[in-house]
């Protein structure tokens, strides 16, 4: 590798003062459109080249899930990529997590590499969001701070998680009580920092 060039799994770095950039946002991951960059750092442009490695992994699924759960939908399967690394447990006594989210916030949970951005929250609800760039979509995650889980909601088939209308309705819904983290796959909140 020159000195003029820079490499990275993890974000977007600076060739000219090494910064490095979370890419937290879907363009970020676009090998088409996203070509060059300007430092938030020194202010200097540089061009950038987008490598997206797919691959899929699949497995046979246990004779249990087969009987107990509904098939795989679209929701269900971003459930599944999201819960990755993650583990769920299932402490009797939760504490409310006593703080306050806003949108815009960017939160780091402790089970995945990449942090979301707070796309809107009330005093218990905060619906988060983070690029996926394998589909060009997102994955979301509801923290509830009240009962100390996050995780995707408890419908088979989810509305939109994408713009900033269907997180709207998306607080509405959670708010009216219609919506709640799923119980299935909810873990316990680890929020590692907010940003
Ligand atoms: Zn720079």
């Amino acid at each position: 590798m020159s000195e003029n060039e820079t490499y990275s799994t993890e974000g977007p770095k600076c060739p000219f003062c090494g910064n490095e950039f979370t890419p937290d946002e879907a363009h970020y991951f676009d090998e088409m459109r996203y070509t060059s960059e300007t430092c938030d750092s020194c202010g200097k442009d540089f061009d950038v080249d987008v490598y997206t490695q797919t691959s899929w992994t699949c497995t046979k699924p246990s004779p249990q899930q087969h009987r107990d759960e509904p098939p795989l939908s679209r929701s269900n399967e971003l459930e599944r990529v999201m819960m990755d690394g993650a583990s769920v447990c299932n402490t009797p006594e939760r504490k409310a997590y006593d703080m306050k989210l806003k949108t815009g916030d960017r939160i780091k949970f402790a089970a995945e590499k990449q942090p979301y951005r707070v796309r809107v929250a009330d005093d218990r609800f905060a619906v988060c969001t983070k690029p996926f760039n394998l589909r060009k979509t997102v994955l979301y995650t509801i923290v509830d701070l009240e009962q100390g889980v996050r995780g995707a909601d408890d419908r088979i088939f989810s509305e939109g998680y994408e713009t900033d209308e269907e997180i709207a309705q998306a607080l509405k819904r959670l708010q009216a009580g219609e919506i709640e983290v799923s119980r299935r796959n909810r873990v316990d909140l680890d929020i590692e920092r907010v940003y």
